[in-house]
């Protein structure tokens, strides 16, 4: 079979376009040979029309599957695809198509009996179809209405939807349309009982004498063999049937050899020859087999059954039914089962279409979950990045304030010891002043009073016995000169003593008076000396008056002491202001002091290099330093630029108390 191994190879490569046509081509031609195999080849069909995914690919497919799930008698798979396929024909516009599958569905229609919703659903599609319809569907729709018509033996509407359908297939000069029609009309003619016109519809429908018959000639030839028969015009009817089977054979077409021996059996029953309407009917049932239809099969059992009852053979009746029932039973199981495949298919579609979704949806949340979960992290790792640099910033702060807090207290502890210290020194200052006070006393008291004695005596002495020896004399002299300067010695100790004590309250000074008052009481030694004095204008200053007096009269009388003889004392005291006080001056022409030993000579007890020169126990100068001291103030000394020296004291303005 070329056209067949061509279109099998078409199926089984090449574009899917060019693979649909074929698959569908397959099934529609495997339908006359083994309805599995068209089912076979529609399912892959159909299965193409999903993945090309148009309306029309998947109306047509539904139209080819529908037919085989109908030839193999699964009738409510047939109902549902061809309803889909209408569906899909509607989308895809096509009002060939939806003609197509409005016959086919009405087809499925009508073996539920349903005949009215199926002429209805038709007579609808036509309505859309006609007035753009290709005339050549027109017609094939109309058979399609004219038979329903037929069925529900409106036979007068049946009549004119043929006539009309013949008046088309005229125009179109097509064997196709004209012979189904003719054939169609013959028929209800001779339902109607009018032979004539059924004998010239038949008749019109086989080809001109001398030309060949094909298989289009078949049904009419099987019509003829039953118009002739029932009328007992047996040979012609023989003639009839034996043209038709040996067109059908010639074809190898086991569809319409099925077809000629079930109308055989029929015949011959009717006839009442049930042997060899049994007969009949078993060769039909061999073709059926080879065919595969299940529907078909059972008719062929039910008519067995019945032939055999006839002819007394209850056991075969028996057995025929039986098959029958095995084949209902196996045809309703194939049904559910394929109808429970399909919806399983359809559930399990739909739950792993579901379970997608689902897993999208999961996969959506995952990702907010994600984005959520990054976002929660970067709130958490800024919260913590905040937290851990305030963290820090407090360890930190915390840090400097321990180390501030040690440092403070460190300083506090410093305070503390020296305000310790402070305290202790005091009270030790305290005490050494205690000790002085009753030195001071005990010296110009306890201490004074025996010299004064002794002197007193010697003196006495001295006067009572002034004829002795000059050397006893001398002798005396010393002592009471050794007496004398003792005293001078205790009562300079005094004044150092005093020096510290800050005598009497503190008080507004006129510095020049304090001078003058000094320079009152030296009156003699300055006369006798021949001394210069210079006083320029001296400050007031608010400071212990017994004290600065002091320190003047130390001042002014080493100056006169330091003198060398024959030279006359030139004694210049002056003041200036200062930043913060003032700076007050010494100066005098003496010996001049050596820079080496300029500090020293403001220790206690420090004295000249030769202190036989020059009367003093070194204590005036310490005296002195005490006193600017308690006045907030120094003293230090320098030699003077033209000889001598010059003593410089510094005093704040308003005297701060020392310790
Ligand atoms: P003293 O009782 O010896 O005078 P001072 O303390 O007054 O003791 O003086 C200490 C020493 O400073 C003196 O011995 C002397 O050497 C020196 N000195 C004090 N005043 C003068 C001065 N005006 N010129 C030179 N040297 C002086």
């Amino acid at each position: 079979m070329p056209p067949l191994d061509s279109l099998r190879l078409a199926a089984a490569s090449g574009p899917e376009e060019d693979r649909f046509a074929a698959l569908l081509q397959l099934a529609e031609m495997y339908h006359a040979y083994s309805v599995d195999s068209a089912m076979t080849y529609a399912r892959q069909g159909y299965d193409l029309a999903l993945l090309i995914g148009t309306p029309r690919a998947k109306a047509m497919a539904s139209d080819v599957l529908g037919k085989t799930y109908f030839g193999k008698g699964l009738y409510i798979l047939a109902r549902k695809t061809f309803a889909d396929g209408l569906q899909s024909a509607f989308q895809s516009n096509d009002s060939l198509l939806v003609a197509h599958l409005a016959n086919s569905n009405a087809v499925a229609l009508t073996r539920d009996g349903n005949y009215e919703a199926a002429l209805s659903n038709l007579l609808t599609a036509a309505r859309i179809f006609e007035p753009q319809g290709d005339p050549y569907q027109m017609a094939a729709m109309k058979i399609n209405i004219g038979s329903l018509q037929m069925s529900l033996r409106r036979y007068d509407a049946a009549i004119q939807t043929f006539e009309q359908a013949l008046a088309l297939s005229r125009r179109l000069q097509n064997d196709m349309i004209r012979i189904p029609v003719l054939n169609n009309l013959g028929s209800i003619y001779s339902t109607l009982d009018q032979q004539e016109r059924a004998l010239l519809s038949f008749r019109e429908a086989l080809p001109p004498e001398g030309e060949p018959l094909t298989d289009l000639h078949i049904p009419t030839l099987l019509n003829l063999y039953s118009f002739y028969t029932q009328r007992g015009q047996i040979p012609e009817g023989e003639r009839a049937y034996n043209q038709a089977y040996t067109l059908a054979e010639s074809s190898g077409n086991n569809g319409w050899r099925q077809q000629l021996l079930q109308r055989r059996g029929d015949m011959l029953f009717e006839l009442r020859q049930y042997v060899r309407a049994s007969e009949a009917y078993f060769a039909s049932l061999n073709f059926c087999r080879m065919l595969n239809q299940p529907p078909i099969e059972m008719e062929l059992q039910q008519k067995l059954a019945d032939t055999y009852a006839r002819i007394g053979d209850y056991r075969q009746a028996y057995d025929r039914l039986q098959a029958y029932q095995r084949i209902n039973t196996e045809l309703y199981t194939e049904a559910s089962s394929l109808h429970i495949a399909e919806m399983e298919t359809r559930y399990e579609l739909e739950e792993k279409e579901r379970e997608i979704a689902r897993l999208q949806e999961e996969e959506r949340i995952q990702q907010i979950k994600v984005y959520g979960a990054l976002l929660v992290a970067a709130f958490f790792i800024t919260a913590l990045v905040a937290l851990y640099s305030r963290f820090v910033l407090k360890q930190r702060a915390h840090a400097l304030l321990a180390t501030q807090h040690a440092e403070i207290q460190h300083k506090n502890e410093l305070l503390e010891t020296q305000s310790h210290a402070i305290q202790a020194q005091n009270a030790e200052l305290m005490q050494v002043n205690e000790d002085l006070k009753l030195f001071a006393r005990a010296a110009s008291h306890d201490l004074r009073e025996p010299l004064r004695t002794i002197r007193k005596h010697l003196q006495l002495f001295l006067r009572n016995n002034a004829t002795e020896s000059l050397a006893s004399t001398d002798s005396l002299a010393f002592a009471i000169d050794g007496a004398a300067r003792m005293d001078h010695i205790v009562l300079r100790l005094l004044d150092y003593a005093r020096a510290g004590r800050r005598q009497g309250d503190r008080q507004l000074v006129r510095l020049n008076a304090v001078v003058d008052g000094v320079l009152r009481d030296l009156w003699r030694q300055l006369q006798d000396t021949q001394a210069e004095v210079e006083i320029g204008q001296l400050p007031e200053i608010y400071g212990y008056e017994v004290d600065l007096r002091l320190m003047f009269q130390n001042l002014i009388q080493n100056a006169l002491k330091f003198c060398p003889p024959g030279r006359k004392p030139h004694i210049a005291i002056a003041s200036r202001a200062v930043e913060g006080g003032f700076l007050l001056s010494v100066a005098d022409n003496g010996i001049g002091i050596d820079p080496q030993s300029a500090s020293k000579i403001f220790e206690p007890f420090h004295r000249s290099a030769s202190p036989d020169s020059h009367e003093g126990v070194g204590l005036g100068l310490a005296i002195c330093k005490r006193v600017a001291e308690i006045h907030g103030g120094s003293i230090w000394a320098e030699p003077a630029p033209g000889g001598g020296s010059i003593f410089w004291i510094r005093l704040p303005a308003t005297p701060e108390v020392a310790g």
